[in-house]
């Protein structure tokens, strides 16, 4: 069974010296990943970002049940004086997860923390020095982990249950088994698609949470904390606004903000009053729900090439010029969400809230509705 198999990487062709190399990676809450997040383009520089980032569980608004969750875990690990358990979040981009994994390290009393990326690990020797460098009771981020390779999830494995790795060294008969006891460390997996997370993978993660939407008063209360550390002048009816506008997600939240500041610097006098937001929010095509251009084009198209649906989402990517991947890890959460949107087994669909907010009458397309699958 594939759960049970014992992934043997064969090592032949790498130097000996790469298995020790020093380590590459180690990234603390001072240094976080230069990796791009490619779902939403960061619009703050590395240290605004970081400023804006809580560095405790405690200055993280919303999410308690996640966080209360957590932080049992966290204490009685303490306590116990054990390794914390191998962590799966996953969620929708911009949520909070990366944000998490740098509070763990935090809460368990300063331990370190090395990061990377599931797209860049291609194959087991990718992983290997994070593994063989970790510290007793350390966390390793692994970011999109969805995005990794087969052969590094399955090497993964022994690592994850036993802390250990078997590596193959020389061919042939002379071809010999290493067998590595690492330090007990924490895998924390952050992922915007479960679905792709194989059974196996994801049962070996102890504790799974999953990451919702912000409600309009978390992120109102974020707007002003992060207008507070940028020293914005924001009103709280303007702080209201760009949190109804932001698609339930903090870091929507916080780069309208910084468009706004922008605006308001320009075109006003740096503080941010109702209008103020409203128009700079308007300027970028922002609607009354927060729909970005984005967004529009999609709902549109279901519209007026679709008839308002049913119609597979690959056909929809094919005509919008879009990764089918990016609307569905990008867009459609939030469309789905605020019942503009719903998934049917013969495709998705406007809702009679959707053709609404486009301006017209679902009767109207009523009859036209050819039904369009592939996905
Ligand atoms: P993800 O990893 O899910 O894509 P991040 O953890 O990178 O999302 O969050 C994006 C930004 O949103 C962070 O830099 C932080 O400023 C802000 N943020 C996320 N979650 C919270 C929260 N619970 N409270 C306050 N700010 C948050």
């Amino acid at each position: 069974m594939l759960s049970h198999r014992k992934v043997l990487f064969h090592f032949s062709l790498i130097p000996v010296t790469l298995l020790r190399m020093p380590r590459e990676v180690k990234l603390t809450s001072e240094s976080e990943s230069n990796i791009p997040n490619p779902s939403i383009p960061p619009v703050f520089p590395p240290e605004e970002d970081h400023a804006l980032r809580p560095q405790r569980m405690s200055e993280m608004i919303g999410q308690r049940d996640v966080a209360n969750r957590l932080e049992i875990s966290i204490r009685a690990a303490k306590k116990r004086k054990e390794t914390l358990g191998h962590i799966l979040l996953d969620g929708p981009p911009g949520l909070g997860k990366t944000t998490f994994a740098t509070c763990i390290p935090h809460e368990l009393g300063g331990v370190p923390m090395y990061q990377t990326n599931g797209a860049i690990l291609k194959s087991p020797k990718d992983i290997v020095p994070y593994l063989t460098n970790a510290e007793e009771r350390s966390v390793l981020f692994i970011d999109e982990i969805h995005r990794m390779q087969k052969s590094v999830e399955e090497f993964l494995y022994t690592a994850m249950e036993d802390f250990r790795i078997d590596l193959v060294l020389g061919e042939g008969v002379n071809a010999r088994t290493l067998n590595i006891q690492l330090k007990p460390f924490t895998l924390i997996g952050a992922t915007t698609r479960t679905g792709l997370i194989s059974a196996p993978l994801r049962d070996r993660f102890q504790i799974r949470e999953h990451l919702d939407f912000y409600t309009m008063d978390e992120l109102a209360v974020i707007v002003r904390r992060s207008a507070g550390k940028l020293n914005i002048q924001i009103e709280d009816d303007a702080a209201y606004e760009i949190a109804y506008r932001s698609r339930g997600t903090p870091r929507i939240a916080n780069n309208r903000l910084r468009w706004v500041r922008d605006y308001a610097d320009a075109k006003a006098n740096g503080v941010i009053t109702l209008s103020v937001a409203t128009e700079a929010l308007a300027m970028l095509g922002i609607d009354t729900l927060g729909l970005d251009p984005q967004d529009k084009r999609f709902l549109d198209t279901i519209l007026r090439v679709f008839g308002g649906g049913p119609v597979g989402l690959e056909t929809i990517a094919h005509t919008l010029n879009l990764e089918p991947d990016t609307l569905s890890d990008e867009v459609e959460p939030f469309l789905l969400r605020s019942e503009l949107l719903k998934r049917t087994p013969k495709g998705r669909c406007l809702t009679e809230k959707g053709f609404r907010h486009l301006g017209t009458n679902p009767m109207d397309y009523q009859t036209s509705n050819t039904p369009l699958i592939d996905d």
